[in-house]
């Protein structure tokens, strides 16, 4: 019987020992043990459920381009809990000035598949969209002038139209992502499509043009009735309750002759194989023991999030704009890093009539928000909703989350780092390393990844 010790009970690891035990149901000799810090799974996935609101805390939808956390659903039983954003009515802001200024139509992150829709948009200078015009003419320049290595988002962003969209929509687009600075932020690991358009054609605008419109059917962006945490629910349903120790936080991990050795306060335990699955910080102490060389590797930025979701019975007492939510470039005077106008967004969310909006701080807002009640954190977003919004009314349901060090920085050279991490990885059997800190953060990759890493310590 092999045993597999799975350290993080987020979704990478919920994933990883749901897939086990569906092995082990297939007749593979296996067991797994899934440790977690905490008293729940899921980790920065969460719904929370208040009367008819469903409020996610973490994660509200994966991107429908990626398949994985689609196929999981289905496979789960979750077909007709599959479900759409309400993209007729898609429309994102920008605060500018301390107004709503609406993205233009047909945006691709800040690259737009339709130029004549731009014209009509208040949100960009007349030079801004003087360099989006004449990006697609410029595309042997900029196919030159592409770097043979990596360079960060803001380089690559600046190249091709200049500051202005950096700052307005570019930055506000990948640091609600990825943590922090786009200055910094690879864009082969964060924009790699991008990367590849600008290889082939040089320039962004042309590349978009030449894809299929099939893609741009589906909704962007997709989720479950019920919200993100019955993905996770669902897995743990699945997995052996004996599999599964709560409040286990694994203290330290040692490799040798006899396989690995997990510890917690309850004791220290062998297994066979280890998935790591916890965030990286914590990932990265827990293997500094084992190989000093891999620690540095997994060194990384991190920004932390705040969300507070306000749930209100009655729409009709304050207005907002049609569309699924705003974005705040850095720089602004607003602590706010964006807002969801969740009823707007999904259909399902809210009681008859009702609405639900949800602020989200990063940064430095979200450090000094760690540090204040919930009370005082609520008072802080409705205060920062109003003045963008205007008043806003006595909410019937409010939540607050906070989630530390949760958005990794996948600084310039992430893709290399990762390729060494990988091969120091290698080098001890039965090794795993899953999660958000190494090769995607979206909820459809960790599932693809978590996956595909328990059906190969499976041996399938
Ligand atoms: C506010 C926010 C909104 C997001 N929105 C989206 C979105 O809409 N769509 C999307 O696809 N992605 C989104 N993401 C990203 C995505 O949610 C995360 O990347 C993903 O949920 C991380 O999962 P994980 O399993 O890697 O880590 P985590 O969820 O961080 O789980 C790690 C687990 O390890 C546990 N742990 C820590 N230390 C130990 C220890 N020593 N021993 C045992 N257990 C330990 C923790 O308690 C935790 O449960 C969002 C992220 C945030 C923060």
């Amino acid at each position: 019987m092999k045993r597999v010790a799975i350290v993080g009970g987020g979704v990478a690891g919920v994933t990883a020992a749901y897939e086990l035990a569906q092995q082990a149901r297939k007749g593979v000799p296996l067991q797994g043990v899934l440790f977690e810090a905490s008293t729940r799974l899921g980790g920065i996935i969460e719904t929370v459920h208040e009367g008819e609101f469903v409020i996610e805390c973490g994660p509200d939808a994966w991107v429908t381009e990626k398949p994985w956390a689609r196929e999981l659903a289905e496979e789960l039983g979750l077909a007709d809990e599959v479900m759409p954003s309400n993209d007729a009515t898609r429309k994102t802001y920008v605060l500018i000035d301390k107004k709503l200024q609406a993205m233009p139509d047909g945006m691709r992150m800040m690259v737009p598949a339709d130029l004549d829709a731009l014209d009509q948009s208040e949100l960009f200078s007349a030079e801004a969209k003087r360099a989006y015009r004449e990006e697609p003419g410029r595309a042997e320049e900029l196919r030159a002038a592409a770097p043979e290595g990596d360079e960060s988002v803001a380089e690559f962003v600046q190249r091709h139209f200049g500051d202005e969209v950096l700052e307005k929509i570019g930055a506000p687009l990948l640091s609600g992502v990825f943590g922090g600075d786009v200055t910094k932020l690879s864009v082969q690991a964060v924009m790699a499509p991008f990367v590849t358009m600008e290889r082939e054609h040089g320039s962004l605008i042309d590349a978009l043009r030449t894809r299929s419109v099939a893609a741009s059917k589906n909704s962007v962006f997709t989720t479950l009735r019920s919200g993100m945490g019955t993905l996770v629910d669902r897995m743990i349903a699945a997995i052996p309750e004996d599999w599964i120790r709560l409040s286990a936080e694994v203290q330290f991990t040692s490799c040798g002759e006899e396989g690995w050795l997990v510890g917690t306060a309850r004791g220290v335990e062998r297994f066979d194989a280890l998935m790591m699955t916890a965030p990286v910080d914590v990932a990265c102490s827990l293997l500094q023991p084992i190989d000093a060389e891999m620690a540095p590797l997994m060194e990384m930025d991190a920004s932390s999030a705040v969300v507070v979701g306000f749930g209100f019975p009655d729409a009709a007492k304050f207005s907002i704009p049609t569309g699924f939510g705003f974005l705040v470039p850095p720089g602004s005077d607003s602590l706010l890093l964006a807002a969801t106008f969740v009823d707007q967004k999904f259909e399902h969310r809210v009681p008859q009539g009702g609405r639900l909006m949800r602020a989200f701080f990063g940064g430095k807002a979200a450090e000094r928000l760690m540090r204040c009640g919930n009370d005082e954190t609520a008072a802080v977003a409705r205060m920062e909703l109003a003045r963008v919004l205007g008043p806003l009314p006595e909410p019937q349901v409010t939540v607050v989350r906070r989630w530390p060090r949760s958005l990794p920085l996948y600084a310039v050279g992430h893709l290399e780092r990762m390729k060494k991490l990988d091969s120091r990885v290698r080098a001890f059997k039965g090794l795993w390393l899953l999660g958000n800190g190494y090769r995607g953060v979206g909820v459809p990759d960790l599932v693809r990844d978590a996956r595909a890493a328990a059906r190969e310590i499976a041996g399938e």
